[in-house]
Formats: C-alpha cells, structure tokens, sequence
C-alpha cells in the first residue's frame, strides 16, 4: 500500500497508538474538520515533558509532538453527537516525522514510513543488523519469538484466572493464532496495564523486529512478574482470613456452647431471678444467684459475658465470676466491664482498667484455707503450744503469753482482742515466732515490712486517676495470700516515718489494727471496701517508744528481752548447728562442734541481743568444712571418697579423713573465722581512781555493756565540759547531778561550811568513753553523781562496782530499762556489786537468770543518799 508522505496530524495526548491498532478518537467538531477531508492521518502523541526527541521549532503542542507518529487510516467518521466528532481508525505503520508544514488552515507532518514484518519480506532488520554491525542468526530470533509466544501464553492464562473480559482475551487468542508477531505485540502493549507511556513510545520507535520483540518481551515479563507477586499476596491475605474467619467462627461456638451450660445450672429459683433480671434489661446480664458459701451478703452476683470477641476479656469476666464477689463489689465491677467493652483495647485506658478488674478477681472475697469456715474454729492451743516450742528455745514468758491470747480468740470466738505486737531486739525470734503461730492455726503466713514507710499512700494505695497507681500493701498482700484469713505480720511498725509530707501511714494503719474499721477496709486503688477483719495482725518492733502512741493503744505488746550467753549456747546447740549442718548436708558427717568453741564464737565474734549474727557463724563453719569436703574430692582421694560414701549409706555418723577433723575446736575457729572481732570489757587490771565509775548501758541493738565515766577537775570558774557524743538527755542528767551535787554539798562533806560555793575556782570535765559512738537516755544520772562525788571526795569506788538509774533534781531514783541486758553484761565483765533503782528490783528477779542472781549483789536505791551511803565512807561525809 503507498501511503502519502504528507499527512494531517492527530496530536494524542497521554496515549500512544500502535500499528494494527483498531480504536476511536472523540474530538470536537473543529479539531476534526481538517482530518475527515483525508482517508489518512498521523497519529503522533504529545510528550508531557518535552526531551530531546521531539519536533524541534514548533511552539506550544505542537513543540511537544514527538518524533515519531502512526499513520492511520480512517474507517469511520461518527458526527451523530452535536459537538463531536468520532473518528474510527486503524494504525497502519510506524512513521518518523521528518518536518512540520503550515497548510493554510492547519499543520501537516511530513513522515518516512517504517513496516516492520516478521517474515523475511522487506524485513527491516536486515538493515538493522547491519547497521549495528551485528550478524543476528536465525535461531537467536527464534529463541526470541519461542519465548514470547510462551510468555504469551501465560499472560492469557493469568488473565483468565483474574477474570478479564473473555472478549479482550477471545481477541488475543485469535491473535495468537493468525496475525504476525508484530501486530500481536501491539496488542499486548495495548492490553497491558503494566506498559507504560515510555514502553509504548519505545516501542512505537522500534522500527526493526528484533528491537520490537525484545521490548515486547522485557514488557510483559514485567507484567506477568507483577501478577505472579500480587497474586502471592492474594493467597497469603487469603489464607490469614480464613484464618481468623474460622477462629472468630469457633470463638462464637464455644461462646454459645458456654452460655448454654451456664444456662443448664441456673437452679429454677435462679431461673426466676434470670428472668426478672432480663426484664428489667439489665445491660450487663448480671444474675443474681444464692450462694450458700457466703456468709456475709448470702448473695453473690454472676457477670456472664454474651457474645465476647475478646478472648482476654470473655476470660476476665469468667474469672469475676468465679471470685464469689460480694453484691456492692459486682455493681461496680459490672460497670467497669461495660466500660471496657466500649475501649479499643491498645488505649492505655483499657490496660488500666483491665488490670484493675484482674486484681478484683484475684483478691480472695470468700476463699478460706483449710476446710473451716470461720477463722477461730480451729485455735488448738496444745497444737500451738507445740509448734511454739518445737521453734522455740525458752522464752517461757512470751510462749505464755501468746497462748494466752489464742486462748482468747478460741473462747471468745472472735478476733477483736487486741492486735499482737511483739518487742524486742533484732534476732531474738519475733518473725519466728509469728510464722510458728500461723503455722500452729494451720493459716497462710505472710509478712510486710513496714520499715521506712513514709507514704500514706503504701498502706492505702494510690486513687487510679495517677500514673502507675498501684494498691496499697495490705491489697496487695491479700492478693497475694489468696485467701481471707492468713496471719500477717506487719514488722518493724516502729520504723513507719510518722508525719511526713507524704501523708501519714501511721493512720492508715490505725483503720487497718481496728476491728471495728477493717471489716470494710477501703484501698484508694482498689475502690471497693474490703473484709480485713478475718485476717490475724501480729506487729513487731525494736523499740516501744517509736511506735505511734494511737498505735500502740490498740495493740498488745509482749516483750522479748536479748538472750543470755547460756541462753544463746542452748539455741545455738539445739537448734541453730543442727539447722546448718542440715542446710549444708552435712547431716551424715558427724561434725561437731565444741562447747569451747561454741561460747568463744558468741563472746568473740558475737555483740548482739539475738543470735542472728550467731546463726551467720555457725553457717561460716559449715561452709568451711564443705570447701574442705570438696577439695578433697578434687584432689581424687577417691578411695577415701569411696570409703566416705560406703560409711554414709551404712551407718548414721562418719570416720572422716585424717586430714578432716570431726571436732571444731577454738583453734579452729581462728581459722575459719579470722582474728576475734570484739573483746571483752574487763573492769579488772588498772586500779580504781577516784573520779572514775563504771555505769551500764543498754544499746539500740539491744545488747547491755559496762561504760565507764570519767570526771576531771581544772582551775576556772565552775563551769562544766561534757564529751563523748552525748544526745540532750543524757546531757541534762550531767547538769541535774552537778546541781544536786552543788545543792548538798555541805551533807556530802565536799565543803567546810554550809555557805562555802562548790567549785567557785575550779571547772568540772565529765567524759563517756567511747566517744565516737552516740549515747542517750537518763540512766547514767546516778553514776554521774558518784562520779563527780569521788573525785572531789577523793575517794576511789571498787572496779567491781556498776550503777545505773536515772535521777531527780530531788535525789530520787527512778526505774531504767533493758535491766536484763545490762545485768548480764556487767556479770561478764566481772561486776560484783550492781546499783539499781528500787522500781526495777522486780525485773531483776522475773528476768536474771538464776545463775547471775547468786553471783551479784545487788543494792536497790530509792534515792541518791542510799547510793552514797553504800558506796562510800559515811564517816567521812558531814551530817545533816
Ligand atoms: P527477729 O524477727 O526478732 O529479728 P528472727 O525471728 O528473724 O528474729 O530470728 C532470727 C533467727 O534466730 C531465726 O533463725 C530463729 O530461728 C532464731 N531464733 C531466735 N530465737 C530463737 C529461739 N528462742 N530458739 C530457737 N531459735 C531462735
């Protein structure tokens, strides 16, 4: 066919039309009315972003004509719509614009036609290879057009697997089978969705056969490769789905299948309630069903969740059911489970909320342990009694007491008596004690230490409106014991900071210790009052004095007082090394240890009340002959080894190694626990001076000791120094001895007439020894005075003598405490005459072991001219 090299021009815009093309153009009447004069026009697409290859001179469209076009034939000419014309054309051949002529009315292409064939007819190719230099064989060619037909193949296959109109594929199929390679290719590009305007501008310039096929085949193998990925991506989006499609499915089944047997075991009087429960729309399905368990409300409400897509949520709802919640606490958990179903879960709101329901459903509302029902039915005291003892070594008196108080709670049938504080040093068995009496009542222990509290907020919990509110203690340790009746140990409640800017935890705790408040205990977080009142309180602490005065009036305070040394040997014998050798298993090994040893430990390497620190040896020595155990093991004494083990299985008790000794003697202990930390304050060896008196103290640790007081004389004005890190009221005893002194000077014969001054020309130093560590309290007050008295008197006071009291301005003296303490610790020192107030004359009898009783005299003073009398040479003193 000769087509003319002169031809009208059809810009395309965003479209690019190929030879065998067959499609309609809409123009308007005036854009088309110079084209309909010809049976042929160029169709030449506008580059959106002129480059270099397009029509060069040309201003504004026609400056954007790219330089290559298809020339077309006109079909058919539709001017049925006013306005518009529609132009039916078939593209023909690729045609390079060479120049662009003005025609009068309108712009014409001159072009040079391109056909490509791809049969050997005119094949353009040909050129082309030789033009690139190239000798393109057939088979290359083949292997192309093999390539694309297979290409094609599956192009059409996935296609018909997406679903594409049969007509376009019907078309392709045809295609396939009667036109020539090139045709189809421009068929392809038309149809693909994945050519892009480039493609089909590439391949609108692709004049040689070769050139086409091999852009037809980098073009739909292109495609076919995004089709095989999102099909990949179907499958898989498919397949998670019908995942959650069939959980959703099952959840729902399971759902139904539950509230059918929920349902099923609503007794008919239940069924009534369900009934009028429904009637009323109760938004939240609440039941309220009787249970026969609770013995406070007799009714307990059922949350049932209807139709829960949250498994978490179905699950927490059925756990409040199960908590035997009482009615006020269902009311309010119902509305809070409405409110989480209305939350998207991710929110921080739903997390709170959702932990905040898990905590309601994990505190023990009803749980009881054991199989009683009310707390008191099961105080057996002789069980009591025996656990007490089967712990305890001693501690008669305490033992006693408790007993006592179970006695009441068992008589009385209730557990308002007063709550349980035990005082006394550290180690000397409180938690012990506490834990054998829960375990004695067959309750859960738990303890809580309340040392260092200084928030309110500890005891009552934070109100959920904060950030990270948590419950208090005691939620938080009924959650833990998950039931209602354990015995808790509130310990150290003297350390609680009373008054801080923080709240006071001390008045919370009163509501906690009351038995009339703590049946409806309410925790800041958990919002719901609580039952505390089945819960058996036991407190401790160090010392009386700390603990707040409201405090201590609603409790019962049993005191344990530090251990003698012949105290601490029975428990380190009996129950301490036997406790350790066990913990170490050591048990079949026959080590002993001797009593030598035993009391050289306590008195060298212990200064404590308990024996906390006793217990720590003791575990030091077994862990020293578990290392000597061990080393020989290394050391492949296997014969020995064996011989060890044959012993072990046979008889209870071992014949060690020669090498290992059975016996811990002193020696020994030097090794195993280093050199001797404390030594003993002996009164024997320097002579007595006057101005010098051995007083007893009584430490913050419980421990009792010998202090000596020093007093010294100096030229000055009567003035008085005090040393030796003293606090305020053991200063003020100084001042309160020196006026008594000064007062009846003249009795004590210290001046020649009942007028002369006492030190008007002299300054007084009294010095505590150990001056780095702190001392307090008013009991020096009577060796004070003793002091000042010999040194001015000149009269030495026995090394074998100690004193304490405290004293009035009137020379009265009044009673001290820790007299145990510090009785036994002068009876170490090797004191032989004590001064103790006539108050404490009681203590000394109930507490000092008989043993130090007989060995000391004591003289009890009710004022300070008894002290005197007996201390010094009355003779030498003036009478009143
Ligand atoms: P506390 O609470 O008073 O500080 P603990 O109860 O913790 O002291 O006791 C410390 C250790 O001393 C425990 O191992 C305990 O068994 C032991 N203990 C204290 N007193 C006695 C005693 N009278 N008999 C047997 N062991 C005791």
């Amino acid at each position: 066919m000769s087509l003319p090299d002169q031809l009208p021009i059809l810009p395309l815009y965003d479209k690019v039309l190929l030879p065998s093309i067959v499609t309609n153009y809409t123009l308007s009447d005036a854009e088309a009315k110079h084209l309909i004069k010809n049976d042929f026009i160029v169709c030449i697409p506008l580059m959106k972003n002129p480059r270099g290859n397009t029509i060069a001179g040309l201003n504004d469209d026609l400056g954007r004509l790219y330089h290559f076009g298809c020339t077309a034939e006109i079909l058919n000419v539709d001017q049925s719509l006013p306005g518009t014309t529609v132009l039916h054309v078939q593209g023909l051949c690729r045609s390079r614009v060479t120049d662009i002529v003005y025609e009068g009315t309108s712009f014409e292409a001159l072009v040079t036609h391109h056909f490509v064939m791809d049969d050997d007819n005119g094949r353009e190719e040909d050129k082309y290879n030789k033009n690139n230099g190239c000798n393109s064989t057939k088979i290359n060619q083949e292997a192309n057009e093999a390539q694309f037909r297979v290409l094609c193949k599956e192009y059409i296959t996935r296609m018909q697997e997406l679903g594409i109109a049969d007509a376009i594929l019907l078309q392709l199929t045809r295609s396939m089978a009667n036109e020539p390679l090139p045709s189809i290719i421009s068929l392809l590009l038309y149809l693909t969705e994945s050519a892009t305007f480039d493609d089909k501008l590439s391949a609108l310039e692709a004049v040689h056969y070769q050139q086409l096929l091999e852009l037809a085949i980098k073009v739909v193998s292109c495609h076919l490769q995004t089709l095989r990925t999102s099909t990949e991506m179907q499958q898989t989006v498919e397949q998670a789905l019908d995942h959650h499609r069939r959980e959703f499915y099952l959840r729902h089944q399971f759902h139904r299948i539950e509230r059918k047997h929920n349902n099923h075991f609503v007794l008919p009087q239940q069924q009534q309630q369900l009934r009028s429960t429904r009637k009323n729309n109760n938004p939240y399905n609440i039941i309220f069903k009787t249970n026969n368990n609770n013995r406070n409300t007799n009714v307990t409400n059922i949350i049932t969740s209807s139709n829960e897509d949250d498994e978490e949520l179905a699950d927490l709802v059925r756990q409040l059911n199960q908590a035997n919640l009482p009615t006020y606490a269902t009311s309010v958990v119902s509305r809070d489970i409405k409110r989480l179903r209305k939350l998207t879960p991710s929110t921080p709101e739903s997390g709170i909320l959702r932990s905040y329901l898990e905590l309601v459903a994990s505190l023990p509302w009803q749980q009881q342990l054991a199989t009683t029902t009310t707390y008191t039915d099961d105080v057996s005291i002789t069980v009591a009694q025996k656990h007490l003892d089967t712990d305890h070594y001693g501690l008669g008196q305490v033992k006693r007491r408790i007993l006592e108080y179970l006695s009441v709670i068992k008589v009385k049938k209730d557990l308002s008596p007063p709550i349980l504080c035990l005082v006394g040093p550290p180690g000397v068995g409180k938690t012990t004690l506490a834990r054998s009496i829960a375990t004695a009542l067959n309750r859960k222990f738990y303890r809580m230490s309340l040392g260092s509290i200084r928030d309110e907020a500890d005891i009552r919990g934070h109100r959920r409106t904060y950030v990270a509110a948590m419950p208090g203690l005691l939620i938080n340790g009924m959650r833990k014991c998950g039931v209602k009746n354990p015995v808790i140990l509130l310990d150290e409640i003297d350390k609680m900071v009373q008054n801080s800017n923080q709240g006071d935890p001390a008045a919370a705790m009163l509501e906690v210790l009351d038995p009339s408040q703590n049946i409806s205990f309410m925790d800041h977080f958990l919002n719901i009052p609580f039952d505390l009142s089945q819960v058996l309180f036991i407190a401790t602490a160090n010392s009386m004095e700390s603990i707040p005065g409201p405090l201590l009036d609603r409790m019962e305070v049993v005191h344990l007082s530090g251990y003698t040394t012949d105290e601490k040997m029975h428990i380190a014998r009996s129950y301490l090394w036997p406790k350790q050798i066990e913990a170490h298993g050591l048990g079949k090994m026959g080590i002993t240890l001797s009593d030598s040893a035993l009391l050289y430990i306590i008195e060298h390497y212990t200064q404590e009340s308990g024996v906390r620190n006793l217990d720590r040896n003791m575990a030091s020595l077994c862990r020293y002959r578990c290392k000597e155990y061990a080393d020989m093991a290394e050391k492949s004494e296997t014969k020995k080894l064996q011989q060890l083990h044959l012993s072990q299985s046979s008889s209870s008790s071992l014949l060690l190694s020669s090498d290992l000794k059975p016996k811990i003697e002193i020696d020994d202990i030097h090794v195993i626990l280093g050199a001797p930390l404390y030594d003993f304050d002996m009164v024997d060896g320097e002579e007595a001076v006057p101005g010098v008196v051995f007083g007893l103290a009584y430490t913050q640790g419980g421990m009792g000791g010998i202090l000596p007081i020093e007093v010294n004389q100096m030229p000055g004005r009567g003035r008085l120094t005090l040393t030796g890190s003293l606090g305020d009221v053991l200063k003020e005893s100084a001042y309160i001895a020196l006026s008594w002194i000064k007062s009846n000077a003249y009795a004590l014969g210290l001046t020649a007439s009942r007028k002369d001054e006492l030190l008007s020309d002299m300054d007084l130093h009294i010095h505590l020894a150990a001056g780095a560590v702190r001392k307090d309290g008013p009991s020096a007050g009577i060796t004070m005075v003793t002091a000042i008295i010999s040194l001015l008197s000149g009269k030495s006071v026995p090394k074998t003598t100690a004193m304490t009291g405290e004293i009035t301005l009137r020379g009265q003296i009044r009673s001290i405490g820790g007299v145990k303490e510090k009785v036994i610790s002068a009876h170490r020192a090797g004191i032989e005459r004590i001064l103790l107030p006539a108050t404490n004359q009681r203590e000394v009898l109930q507490d000092v072991p008989e043993n130090i009783r007989q060995s000391i005299r004591f003289i009890y003073c009710k004022s300070l001219w008894d002290a005197v009398e007996a201390i010094f040479d009355y003779d030498g003193l003036h009478t009143m």
